[in-house]
């Protein structure tokens, strides 16, 4: 007799950073923005009428996707919304890859791409990044069932250039191309124009990082209002009202609040381009980042004895037991305070750990 047990779809879950709780940490482990959300979302949360939340929300989120559309210069048609890009991207994997052949991604990349495919069943292949972490877009021209890449990319922050984007969208007509640009508003350039020549593009962003929103879950996508189309049936035989009304009205505040996200993102990036100079005085070699982090390894120091080390400290930095990157660590870009917090410490441990 066969066991129920026999029946269920098992999974290996992608892991998210810890999100730890201590009073006096330094958090740079999930890329969160180190800066409060815009104040207009501080407003829309005390201007909500909590009686409203009696009725149902908008299934057609149409506040908010007309704020992204007109934000991006798109019709509202061609913007679909989720709970955070995650939510995007996992309805987009369903909807898209949908064929025998392997989708394509990166062996060094976001790593929920392989999860999703392992719960839809969906056949994938995972390319080999170049030595120094680039992409050859010319690996992405063979056959397959669709493709994935984050731009700039994850964990490396390497910016994937808009030419080779377009090598792989114009030898990919039958495949959705997906560009996952979660990282693109710190310094990156997105795919967005695109559009006009490719209708196979979905390209994917989130108020996580650069509207400094990773506690309300909002992502989006934008493409072809035929792609919006498909995306939106495959959502809507899941669950119609993903987007509650609260986090609806609060996405409309900080779309709207365009010279604070210019402010906040130009310090990030300001912020990074100073870490990186203080990283490599000390010996770390550190890629170029279009990120809201760095990917750092260094020479003499153990990744994970420096990672353990830094927790001591409660400050928290991402480190992946994986092949190719069990010495790197990602570090994300804080506040200034909290940079300084962690290069004091680091000078400190180089010091004392970091002659061979
Ligand atoms: N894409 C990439 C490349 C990411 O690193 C992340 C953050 N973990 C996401 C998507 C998802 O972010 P969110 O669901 O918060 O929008």
């Amino acid at each position: 007799m066969s066991a129920w047990q026999d029946n269920v779809r098992r999974v290996e879950p992608y892991i998210p950073g810890e999100q730890p709780d201590f009073p006096d940490m330094i958090k740079l482990n999930t890329n969160e923005c180190p800066y409060p959300p815009s104040p207009k979302v501080s407003e829309a949360v005390a201007a909500f009428a909590g009686s409203s939340l009696r009725l149902y929300p908008d299934p057609n989120c149409r506040s908010l996707r007309e704020a992204i559309a007109k934000r991006y210069g798109v019709a509202p048609e061609q913007v679909f919304v989720g709970v955070g890009s995650d939510d995007v991207l996992a309805m987009a994997f369903m909807t898209f890859f949908n064929s025998e052949k392997p989708i394509l991604f990166p062996d060094i990349t976001y790593s929920f791409y392989d999860v999703w495919a392992e719960l839809y069943r969906i056949p994938y292949v995972q390319l080999p990044l170049k030595d120094d972490f680039t992409i050859d877009p010319k690996d992405y021209l063979r056959e397959n069932g669709g493709i994935v890449i984050a731009n700039p990319n994850a964990p490396t922050g390497a910016e994937l250039s808009q030419a080779h984007i377009e090598t792989i969208l114009a030898g990919n007509p039958g495949s959705t191309v997906i560009v996952d640009e979660a990282y693109v508003d710190f310094g990156g350039t997105s795919a967005l124009p695109l559009l006009e020549k490719y209708d196979n593009l979905l390209v994917v962003q989130t108020f996580s990082k650069s509207r400094a929103m990773a506690g309300i879950r909002i992502g989006y996508a934008i493409g072809s209002g035929e792609m919006i189309g498909y995306l939106t049936a495959v959502r809507n035989s899941f669950n119609s009202y993903t987007m509650n009304r609260l986090t609806l009205s609060c996405g409309v505040a900080a779309v709207e609040d365009e010279a604070y996200f210019q402010e906040i993102t130009a310090k990030i990036i300001a912020t990074r381009e100073r870490a990186v100079e203080r990283f490599r005085a000390l010996g770390f070699i550190v890629p170029e980042s279009k990120a809201n982090f760095l990917f750092v390894t260094h020479p003499q120091i153990s990744a994970a004895a420096l990672f353990a080390a830094l927790r001591e400290e409660h400050i928290f930095v991402r480190y992946w037991n994986k092949k190719r990157i069990s010495e790197h660590l990602r570090v994300t870009i804080g506040t200034d305070e909290q940079m300084d917090a962690l290069f004091a410490f680091l000078e400190k441990y180089i010091k004392k750990n970091g002659q061979a």
